[in-house]
């Protein structure tokens, strides 16, 4: 029997109706590459993204094709996610730390039709609009006078002008099936070519619905919200629209990604809760330390994209009373599979035993479930000694990717994430490294990330890597790559005797290299490929 409620589709544009007639004053505020800090509304947002809506259709755009974003966070930025989606076009941000070579690859694999840029962005625009044939309009993000006037770009139109047409005209959203496109992200993988997450209205809805509960996100119309994980991968984590849903006050950082420019942004702003990456939040930390500032209102950190160091998770609890949210999740899964917060029985633990639930990535969110394989395919069981290759499935894990002509990744219906995984008695999991970056050591796993956060746990150490390199009796063994705080002093001694007691013996490295740098990928990550790559001569000391 069916029942008898009505059946309305979930899709983006109801989040923007919604934000504009119950939290239309709620305020959306934006660091510009203009250099200023610019100051809209919901209301505001919701009438600019009809206009962007209307102007799509005057360019004859249709339904389903893609219209591209490389931009910074910002208001602009979310008036396409509304506009474009809303108007049942797919929104499609690309990430403009890519190369320019994959940049134009991945704008012709989605075929993109309209692509929307910052003008900051203009030297990647010149570099690959010739071998972008699909194109068909080139949109800065700026008023007609700060238009971008280089000889070598193609013929762009302002995007204030471009909307501005639109002004005073109606708009009505179109009603249509809920599994509908909304918006795309291609993934940064490190072999083969980028691969595309294709999200749906209803993916992204169910998605924002879960984020907001208490034990996730917890967002409010109190909060004001500042996203410095970007808008171009993986929609800022969802943040733009579960801020829709919320009424939340929005603080977009734009380029100032600096430590100076967040903390600045933050005071001014009244930022209650903030969401990055770690390497984000290093630098953070690093400006806020020796001017010993602190920070009057911020409460909550979502930490995810890598696994936080603990000595992190420490400092901001410790040092500054803001409470850290430890977050896994991936492209492929829209992207939020599990959050650190903590239960009922967790609260008579003493606070070192918390910190120790704290450190894991957290568990699952209503609506994501999760299994960890052996070797062999057997399910391993869930007693937070057990690791093995993690699995997914919900309403908001990728089915198959975009344009894709193998199989689908999809193993029984569940996907595989490529990390390994244990998960205890309460449903926590603890990511011990990606399959293809565990260490394997006499037939024993070593876990590469637990290496990684001992050694920035030292008071030396910036950043630290933990790769395995081949030896010839045990397979392979760890090496920690480090990069020192400047005006530190470390010796490969003092920091391979810091390992003492903390872990077995047989998984102390065997080795530390020092650094100036460790590389990065485009969305903040270690890139061990590259760093492989660069230690292909280095061979292991002999005992
Ligand atoms: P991406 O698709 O670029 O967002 O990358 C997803 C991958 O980042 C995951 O599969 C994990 O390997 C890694 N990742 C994300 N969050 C965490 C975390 N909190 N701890 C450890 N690894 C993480």
């Amino acid at each position: 029997m069916r029942g008898l409620m009505q059946g309305d589709h979930l899709l983006i544009s109801s989040l923007i109706e919604f934000a504009n007639k119950n939290h239309g004053d709620s305020e959306i505020i934006s660091r510009r590459v203009e250099g200023d800090i610019h100051r809209s509304n919901w209301a505001t947002i919701y009438k600019r993204s009809k206009q962007v809506a209307r102007a799509l259709d005057r360019l004859q755009i249709a339904a389903g094709e893609r219209v591209a974003t490389l931009a910074w966070n910002g208001y602009r930025h979310l008036e396409l996610y509304y506009g474009v989606s809303g108007s049942e076009r797919v929104l499609h941000t690309l990430n403009p730390r890519l190369l320019p070579d994959q940049i134009a690859w991945i704008i012709d694999h989605a075929q993109d039709q309209v692509v929307c840029f910052e003008t900051t962005f203009v030297p990647i625009i010149k570099a690959i609009h010739a071998n972008c044939p699909h194109v068909k309009y080139w949109i800065a993000l700026c008023e007609e006078a700060a238009l971008p006037l280089d000889p070598g770009l193609p013929k762009v139109i302002s995007y204030e002008s471009w909307i501005k047409a639109e002004e005073g005209g109606s708009y009505t959203w179109p009603q249509f099936d809920e599994n509908t496109a909304s918006s795309m992200c291609y993934t940064s993988g490190t072999t083969g070519h980028p691969k595309a997450a294709l999200y749906s209205h209803r993916s992204t809805l169910l998605h924002a619905f879960s984020t907001c509960q208490v034990d996730v996100f917890g967002i409010s119309a109190r909060d004001s919200i500042l996203p410095v994980v970007p808008m171009f991968h993986v929609n800022a984590w969802g943040l733009p629209y579960a801020c829709a849903m919320a009424g939340a006050k929005l603080v977009f950082p734009g380029p100032g990604l600096d430590g100076k420019s967040v903390y600045e942004l933050m005071e001014l702003e009244g930022v209650t809760f903030a969401a990055g990456v770690p390497t984000v939040w290093q630098m953070l930390l690093n400006y806020m330390a020796p001017l010993g500032v602190k920070f009057s209102s911020l409460k909550r950190t979502i930490i995810g994209g890598s696994a936080c160091p603990p000595a992190m998770i420490h400092a901001f609890q410790e040092n500054y009373g803001v409470e850290v949210l430890h977050a896994w999740g991936m492209t492929e899964m829209s992207p939020l599979g599990t959050v650190c917060t903590l239960k009922n029985k967790h609260l008579k633990l003493s606070s070192e035993e918390q910190m120790k639930v704290r450190l894991k990535q957290g568990r699952a969110l209503f609506g994501v479930e999760m299994k960890i394989l052996g070797d062999s395919g057997e399910e391993l069981p869930h007693d937070g000694i057990a690791f093995g290759d993690l699995y997914v499935k919900g309403p908001w894990v990728i089915e198959n990717y975009y344009r894709n002509d193998q199989e689908s990744p999809l193993v029984k219906g569940w996907f595989p994430t490529g990390d390994v995984a244990t998960i205890d008695p309460d449903g926590f999991i603890q990511i011990t490294d990606r399959s293809k970056d565990v260490i394997k050591s006499g037939g024993e796993w070593i876990s590469s990330i637990e290496i990684e956060n001992i050694a920035m746990s030292h008071p030396s150490v910036l950043m630290a890597a933990c790769i395995g390199v081949a030896h010839p009796k045990w397979d392979e063994r760890p090496v920690v790559v480090v990069v020192l705080r400047p005006e530190t002093k470390l010796d490969k001694a003092d920091l391979l005797g810091f390992y003492e007691g903390k872990i077995a013996k047989w998984q102390v490295p065997d080795d530390v290299i020092f650094v100036d740098g460790i590389p990065l990928g485009a969305t903040g990550k270690m890139l061990k490929t590259k760093l492989r790559e660069q230690l292909k001569a280095y061979s292991l000391p002999t005992k």
